[in-house]
């Protein structure tokens, strides 16, 4: 197996951290770890460039990580923040001159058409726009050599995806993990789950609840993500158990057969 960079390229909730109008004390920290984009990680391998979704700070996230490629995107669901980011991907169609294979369940494809119906409307047309080329799946598939696996999970009401690949897995946006789901979690090197702040959330985990399913999961190292301008990182990093970390923004993980580095 080749080894695998993982970049965090958005940490942060919805909103993104600072908060416009927030003069809170997360939202004017000095601390580059609490400054968060919107969430989505940057995945490379040899010959391979994989984004999870097109946060809606896709540009400045790819200038900042120097993006060169981008040969396939996994969307985990159809939320704006994770997809908003969508018409970014025009200039990667005309460098690579073709369309970016996006893979996700039938229903988040469904949904990136309605909210980018011009993307996906086959009508005479003017001006450029992006170009992806949708594969819905729901079982285990290659790209590029390496086995991407689907995992089902939670957010709310809504079934969504979180996807895993070797020993890594992200699983963001998540209120439960059903039962079925923890086999495929099994034996992780590094999870990466959505903990969006102290207190409950109706459609994302908390840091009790998160804390919990790292636990359960038994991954050797846990990295919260999606997380709001309720906690400070430095603060919520002291609270949790030693294998269990806050991510930030620029955050790399090398990942490879023989064990891996934190950069
Ligand atoms: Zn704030
Ligand atoms: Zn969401
Ligand atoms: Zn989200």
């Amino acid at each position: 197996m080749f080894p695998m960079r993982v970049t965090f390229l958005g940490t942060g909730t919805s909103s993104g951290v600072p908060v416009p109008t927030c003069d809170c004390a997360i939202c004017t920290s000095d601390d580059p770890r609490d400054r968060r984009l919107r969430p989505s990680v940057f995945l490379e391998w040899e010959d391979a460039s994989i984004l999870i979704d097109t946060s809606t700070d896709l540009r400045q996230q790819a200038l900042r990580e120097k993006i060169q490629r981008v040969d396939a995107i996994l969307y985990t669901h159809a939320h704006a923040d994770h997809v908003l980011g969508l018409d970014e991907l025009r200039i990667y169609n005309w460098r690579q001159a073709a369309p970016i294979e996006a893979y996700g369940s039938a229903d988040t494809l469904d949904k990136l058409g309605r909210t980018f119906w011009y993307v996906f409307d086959t009508g005479p047309n003017e001006s450029t726009k992006p170009a992806l080329d949708r594969r819905p799946v729901e079982t285990p598939f290659e790209l590029r050599g390496k086995t991407v696996i689907p995992v089902p999970i939670f957010h709310g009401r809504m079934p969504i995806y979180g996807y895993r690949i070797g020993r890594f897995a992200y699983v963001t946006d998540v209120s439960r993990i059903p039962e079925s789901s923890l086999p495929l979690l099994d034996g992780l090197e590094h999870l990466v789950i959505g903990a969006l702040r102290r207190r409950p959330h109706p459609t994302h985990m908390n840091f009790e609840q998160a804390v919990e399913a790292a636990r359960v999961i038994g991954a050797e190292r846990t990295w919260f993500t999606h997380l709001s301008h309720e906690v400070l990182h430095s603060e919520g990093e002291a609270e949790l158990p030693e294998n269990v970390r806050i991510a930030y923004d620029g955050l790399r993980l090398e990942i490879d057969e023989g064990g891996s580095e934190v950069r």
